[in-house]
């Protein structure tokens, strides 16, 4: 296993970039920690294959290197990184059988075969494909394809990483949630370096301990998922992960407050000093979940009027207007509150960020 370095790496796809524009990749640093589960969470288009390619050298990047465990790999082939990878649509030999699919990898590694069907046998089992194994692979349901495919990237020990570039997306929802929680438990067991592309934010935080959340070719955070949701730094990430996402209100700050549709609330001095001076569009963040209902007066608190309030079982979830603003609230379950009503909402100091075009001041 090894611990992954990217310095200065950016890509484009076109010959002579010029715009920040031509470039799917813009210019990043990145470290992998040995042993470490990492998810690369973003929309479609926003470069997580390229950056997944850049790792395993499918891809040259037009700028920067790529370290493994300190060595320059920027210009080594992919057999020479050592790599599995798992990609969205299954890469399997139709003719062979389930068992020479899985044991192909090791057998070209000059594994005897007797090792090679111990391993192949110990996949299996975790996978549930054990019964399948003499099975012709031309055979196989879609679904059943691409868990051989991740059995081919699970069935080495000695990978330096296995990357899957979201390796669930032709699966039924049943068996994912199935694979997902093995995958996790393979990562327990093994340790391996392990980095995992999906557009899924369940699937990016049940799975991973660390997310490296993309939007627009840059990588817009790190951090664990707790990190992700108390302290998203960026708007893309407030809004992006959660569900609802953070709200966003369109602020302004005057004599060290906040004022928000006309209501002033008062933040950290320091921050709103230096939110001035960042310039950009100025943006109040506050998750639903951390909104609470106060009595009037209360500091930090506006006043919303309830538009529609949704029974969601363990909870509610209301929707409120703050002037020609809307809010989502997250309520206790035996929260009264009809549309129509008026009432406060708290938004306590610690989980309230200000952003400056985009990124949080602090
Ligand atoms: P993601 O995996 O997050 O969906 P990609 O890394 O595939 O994103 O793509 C990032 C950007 O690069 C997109 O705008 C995509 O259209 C472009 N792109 C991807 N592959 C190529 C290619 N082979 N040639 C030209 N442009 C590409
Ligand atoms: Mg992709």
């Amino acid at each position: 296993m090894a611990r992954i370095e990217l310095r200065g790496v950016a890509h484009a796809y076109r010959p002579s970039p010029t715009t920040d524009a031509d470039y799917a990749l813009r210019p990043l640093e990145l470290v992998w920690e040995d042993g470490g589960a990492y998810a690369l969470l973003g929309p479609s288009g926003c470069g997580k294959t390229t950056l997944l390619n850049i790792i395993s050298g499918l891809l040259r990047p037009s700028r920067g290197q790529v370290l493994f465990d300190g060595v320059d790999v920027t210009v080594a082939p992919p057999q020479q990184r050592n790599i599995a990878q798992v990609f969205q649509f299954p890469v399997i030999y139709d003719t062979m059988s389930v068992h020479e699919n899985l044991a192909f990898p090791l057998r070209n590694r000059g594994m005897s075969p007797g090792e090679a069907r111990a391993r192949v046998e110990e996949v299996a089992e975790l996978l549930e494909l054990t019964g399948d194994l003499p099975r012709r692979a031309s055979g196989l349901s879609a679904d059943m394809k691409q868990r051989v495919s991740l059995g081919r990237g699970l069935v080495r020990r000695d990978v330096a990483a296995i990357l899957l570039d979201e390796p669930l997306t032709v699966i039924d929802p049943h068996v994912k949630w199935l694979l997902r929680r093995k995958l996790k438990q393979v990562h327990e067991q093994l340790k391996m370096t392990l980095v995992y592309v999906t557009h899924d934010q369940v699937e990016a935080l049940t799975l991973a301990d660390r997310v490296v959340v993309m939007n627009n070719g840059r990588v817009v955070q790190v951090g664990t998922p707790r990190e992700l949701f108390e302290r998203p730094l960026d708007t893309f990430v407030g809004y992006f992960i959660g569900s609802p996402g953070m709200n966003l209100l369109p602020c302004a700050v005057e004599d060290g407050a906040v004022v928000v549709e006309g209501q002033r609330l008062a933040l950290d001095a320091g921050v709103c000093a230096r939110a001035r001076t960042a310039g950009g569009e100025l943006q109040l963040g506050i998750r639903p979940e951390f909104l609470r209902r106060v009595p009037e007066g209360t500091p930090s608190s506006v006043r919303v009027e309830v538009t529609q309030v949704e029974d969601l079982g363990r909870h509610k979830l209301a929707t409120a207007r703050l002037g020609t603003q809307t809010l989502k609230v997250r309520l206790p379950e035996d929260e009264r509150l009809a549309p129509g009503e008026t009432c406060w909402l708290e938004l306590p100091p610690p989980w309230t960020t200000l952003y400056a075009a985009g990124r949080a001041v602090s």
